[in-house]
């Protein structure tokens, strides 16, 4: 394996974490998926030869730990190669599924293969409400992939996405995660972004429903101790700053998409004005210190006022550049999470409609996750 390149004043160090987003195909439909969009018009995926030559190339570049992701990445028939080839190579290794498509053989072969740990995600702790969100039959289905993860010696997280429509169900979510023998839980908010952005008005929780949730999460935390680790991730709008999004733009995280685009976090092809490369054309170690995409946020140089000027641009690095975009139109202004952005109205005023006690989100329908959709989303959005 080569060194990494050392890191300078004006250098990054290297892409310790690698996300191999495999595939964007999942039988799932969640109304709050993190795949972009137009997800559908990516439809071509990397050969099983490239990804290990990314994985390779990533290695030799110094990262360290590698994600498997999706879609749901038990579609790919080669994903015992590639965590094999990961182990080998020395990587952590981690798949992060929805539990479609892990049989026992599949979980006895990735054993084999070295996987290191598997991130199983519910979206609810009943079946109905399970499979209404993800608007399949999987609840059953889940259960028995935490058994099977049990049995064949694996640490579990458990991760639920929380919003609206399930927070108030948080304690039978920690106990079901007890029931399961989950080592770790993690109960993500929502946070605002490709498919959980077109339901906001349904899936934002007020702040009364936030607090009494993260009253029952410390409860349950005092009272379980050891026996689980706890993890409840606030939604940005609820926040007066933003957060150090991805560690910093180009600093530790490396996403690479089902069909080679690499990107700085797995939201970023939605950025304007940047060519993000392809580990088809271009080598990692390349992509991470020389493209233009990698390099147009790191540092400071790019920023606009109030963050030029603001005395906690170290702390947070002005926020996300997804959500700047999104939010105020323009990916180096200040995340609109922030206070301080001129912008913030927009993020008080999503706060207070899930507040009102005139609350509407309930009358409009969710938008489900699906191909058709995904691809008459991303012709219109082509066409504006
Ligand atoms: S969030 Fe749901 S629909 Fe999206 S990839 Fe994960 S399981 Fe599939
Ligand atoms: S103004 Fe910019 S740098 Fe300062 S706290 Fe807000 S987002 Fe962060």
């Amino acid at each position: 394996m080569n060194a990494p390149l050392p890191p300078s004043a004006n250098q990054p160090g290297p892409p310790l974490w690698l996300l191999a987003e495999v595939t964007y195909r999942c039988p799932l439909h969640c109304a709050f998926c993190y795949n972009p969009v137009d997800f559908a018009r990516h439809e071509t995926e990397l050969s099983t030869a490239d990804w290990l030559r990314v994985l390779r190339e990533a290695r030799a570049a110094g990262s360290v730990q590698c994600g498997f992701s999706g879609g749901e990445p038990l579609m790919r028939d080669d994903l015992e190669t590639l965590v094999a080839e990961a182990h080998r190579l020395g990587f952590y290794t981690n798949l992060l599924t929805s539990g479609v498509g892990l049989t026992a053989s599949r979980a006895q072969a990735l054993q084999a293969a070295g996987l290191d740990h598997i991130q199983l995600s519910f979206q609810d702790s009943t079946r109905e409400l399970n499979d209404f969100l993800s608007h399949t039959r999987t609840f059953d289905l889940k259960q028995r992939v935490a058994g099977l993860i049990k049995d064949n010696g694996w640490p579990m997280v458990m991760n639920c996405v929380i919003h609206r429509l399930n927070i108030d169900y948080i304690d039978r979510i920690i106990e079901m995660a007890v029931e399961l023998g989950a080592e770790y839980l993690e109960l993500a908010n929502s946070q605002y972004y490709s498919w959980a952005l077109l339901n906001r008005d349904q899936l934002m929780p007020s702040r009364a429903q936030l607090e009494r949730a993260e009253r029952i999460t410390n409860a349950y935390r005092e009272r379980l101790g050891d026996r689980i680790r706890i993890f409840f991730v606030v939604p940005d709008y609820y926040e007066t700053r933003p957060k150090k999004c991805m560690n910093g733009w180009g600093q530790v995280f490396l996403t690479v998409t089902p069909d080679g685009t690499a990107l700085p976090c797995h939201t970023a092809r939605m950025l304007p004005g940047l060519d993000f490369p392809n580990v088809r054309e271009m080598d990692v170690r390349s992509i991470w210190y020389g493209s233009e995409g990698f390099n147009r946020y790191r540092g400071d140089a790019w920023m606009k006022d109030p963050c030029r000027a603001c005395p906690d641009k170290d702390k947070d690095h002005g926020g996300c550049r997804c959500q700047a975009w999104m939010l105020a139109g323009d990916p180096a202004a200040a995340d609109p999470v922030c206070d301080r952005s001129p912008e913030h109205d927009r993020v008080r005023a999503a706060v207070e409609q899930a507040c009102s006690p005139a609350w509407k989100g309930g009358a409009k329908p969710l938008v489900f996750r699906d191909p058709r959709r995904s691809r008459e989303l991303g012709a219109k959005a082509a066409d504006a």
